[in-house]
């Protein structure tokens, strides 16, 4: 089941897109037979997609803590959900990788059991409620990227990990880079891209920039706000074309405000041998290996930024697709995931 936030391949639903596809290529690659439900529009090349009509969801990052759930008319969310209660009996588990309440709330409604991938950290306290909920009444459903990420919930011991994975044959690994820099995600303010601009034009370094402008608006404040940094938006990529140019840069910067739940930009860049520079938030405290394949930075400090830019000829970059190749494989994910999916299914 995937996000109700936008359609797969409209890079709306962020890291989540990449996530799915992955995990449903691996899992179909060890001979079960998987669906993915998604908003009408979805592109997955070759994977098998039921697209389902409807309005989407509102992305939660923005909300308030006391905001109330949000559900619109004619609910894509709501019609996935009703498809997927007309066709349990056809599958052991499904998965949910929504960051909604809904999907939550309908757990102890299904006959099938529901594992579900949550994406984000704590965001809102209704959410907060009804993961804990689910995580007390269905013991080891409640799946997370990273440590950090359960770290934000008051019930992190009941998260089981899975980090996550890559199709590590799509990317290549690149020996030597451009002198460029590069910036990888949505285009939305708890990215934090203003920082990654900063830095660049302190360094005078060209910042290639990779993601979908979610909001316009802060793009725009950020191009008035710094109109001679070397910037350079190259736009939203396919993943086949994103590695290619990521793997020519000399680093990719990574500046969240929020709590990166994970952060996939980090691991496709370790694959193409790109180190990361990276705020101390979030899961890239666990991804990045300080002085070996990255530097972590206090965050927000637009000068640790530039200190660790300077120091980028200390990593290595073979060290870089060594990591990826063995904690971030398509098949280590697998392995985690299949386990997760198994001791739902003993329960
Ligand atoms: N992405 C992409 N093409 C681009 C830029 C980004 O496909 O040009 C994808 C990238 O591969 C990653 C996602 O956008 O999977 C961003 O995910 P991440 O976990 O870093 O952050 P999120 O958006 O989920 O907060």
């Amino acid at each position: 089941m995937s996000t109700p936030i936008g359609s797969l391949g409209s890079g709306l639903g962020g890291g989540v897109e990449l996530t799915i596809s992955n995990i449903t290529k691996e899992m179909l690659r060890r001979g079960h037979k998987v669906k993915i439900v998604a908003p009408q529009g979805s592109i997955g090349s070759s994977l098998p997609i039921k697209e389902i009509p409807g309005e989407l969801q509102i992305p939660a990052q923005n909300q308030t803590r006391s905001q109330p759930i949000f559900i619109p008319k004619n609910s894509v969310l709501a019609n996935m959900w009703d498809y997927a209660r007309l066709v349990q009996a056809d599958y052991d588990v499904i998965v949910n990788f929504a960051y909604d309440w809904l999907p939550l709330y309908l757990t102890p409604f299904f006959n099938c059991p529901i594992a579900h991938l949550i994406s984000m950290g704590s965001l809102t306290d209704a959410m907060d409620e009804i993961i804990e909920q689910v995580a007390i009444n269905f013991p080891g459903t409640i799946g997370v990227h990273s440590q950090t990420q359960a770290a934000t919930f008051t019930f992190a011991e009941r998260c089981i990990c899975l980090l996550n994975g890559l199709d590590l044959s799509i990317y290549q690994f690149c020996p030597e880079p451009t002198q460029s820099l590069a910036w990888v995600g949505r285009i939305a303010a708890e990215k934090g891209l203003e920082d990654a601009v900063a830095a660049a034009e302190i360094m005078g370094i060209t910042l290639k920039i990779f993601g979908l402008k979610q909001d316009v608006s802060y793009w725009e404040k950020i191009c008035q706000e710094y109109p001679d940094a070397p910037i350079e938006y190259v736009g939203f990529l396919p993943t086949v074309e994103l590695q290619k140019e990521l793997g020519q840069c000399r680093a990719l910067l990574i500046t969240p405000r929020w709590i990166e739940a994970f952060g996939n930009v980090a691991i496709e860049a370790l694959a193409c041998g790109v180190p990361l520079i990276a705020y101390r938030r979030g899961g890239l405290r666990e991804i990045v290996q300080e002085g070996k394949t990255g530097f972590l930075v206090e965050p927000d400090s637009v000068q640790g930024l530039v200190k660790a830019i300077k120091r980028l000829d200390q990593l290595d970059r073979q060290a870089c697709r060594q990591q990826a190749e063995t904690l971030y494989s398509l098949e280590a994910m697998g392995d985690r995931v299949e386990q997760w999916f198994q001791k739902i299914l003993k329960k």
